[in-house]
């Protein structure tokens, strides 16, 4: 049996249908589980110091999501950007 390998280039970028930079901030305190998501981080970090002093609580962990795809480029690019996004990313 003959493989035939050939090269194609991929790049990587944003998925443009994807919601981008999604804030999570998470109390780090043990076993709390307080937990607040969103876009406008200024909100959420309004929501981190009032949880704060409500539960003299100090300590959080931020993650920011966005979501990428990877095209190749021996096809139309923009008929690649343009199928809808991959399950489970929330579009807007
Ligand atoms: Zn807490």
């Amino acid at each position: 049996m003959r493989a035939v390998i050939r090269h194609v280039d991929h790049s990587i970028g944003l998925d443009p249908h994807a919601d981008r930079d999604m804030e999570d901030l998470a109390c780090t305190t043990f076993e709390c589980g307080w937990k607040v998501s969103g876009q406008d981080f200024g909100e959420l970090q309004d929501a981190a110091m009032k949880h704060s002093g409500e539960k003299q609580h100090f300590g959080f962990r931020q993650v920011t999501t966005n979501y990428w795809r990877v095209v190749r480029h021996d096809q139309d690019v923009a008929e690649q950007l343009r199928v809808s996004p991959s399950p489970g990313v929330v579009t807007r």
